[in-house]
């Protein structure tokens, strides 16, 4: 990941006012996160959160970016992981938007849509952590994470619906 963004955005939760972690995300994002979970049950579907921080620390879902899960079959299903090369070419994509990579997403099939330890252990901080909870090939519940500081664990981010 750009280390130089990492630094602006440490930056960036020094100026928030509050521990409150927010992510915008209309209807449409989330109907995609959603819409890839189904497609790719009984596998983890993963992908990237493209979109802006604002100064107070809050994120701005613009767009989502489907990647598939570099994991091998037997793996798939409850753990995901990006290759390098995607992520850079999400970030190639994003940059070409004008937008930044804000988080990202994956499905637990069959499974609460609360980060797993392996989750935890393979986070980077200020990123956004969606995870939506699909059920016998239905999305149901879907949350957001952000990792702590201390990296010991994630708080539960508000999810905001912006009004278009
Ligand atoms: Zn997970």
């Amino acid at each position: 990941m750009c280390l130089e963004a990492g630094v602006a955005r440490r930056w960036l939760r020094a100026q928030r006012p509050s521990n409150k972690q927010m992510i915008h995300l209309a209807t449409q994002q989330r109907n995609e996160i959603a819409a890839h979970g189904e497609r790719d049950y009984p596998y983890e579907a993963c992908g990237l959160l493209l979109g802006s921080f604002r100064a107070d620390g809050q994120k701005i879902v613009g767009e989502t970016y489907a990647i598939s899960n570099a994991r091998e079959e037997e793996a798939k299903r409850n753990r995901f992981l990006i290759r390098p090369e995607e992520l850079l070419r999400g970030e190639r994509y994003a940059e070409t938007s004008g937008l930044e990579v804000v988080g990202f997403y994956h499905s637990h099939p069959d499974d609460s849509a609360v980060p797993s330890q392996y989750d935890l252990e393979h986070a980077w901080p200020l990123y956004s952590y969606i995870v939506v909870s699909v059920r016998s090939g239905a999305a149901e519940e879907l949350r957001s994470w952000e990792m702590q500081a201390d990296r010991s664990r994630f708080a539960e981010e508000e999810i905001l619906v912006p009004q278009t």
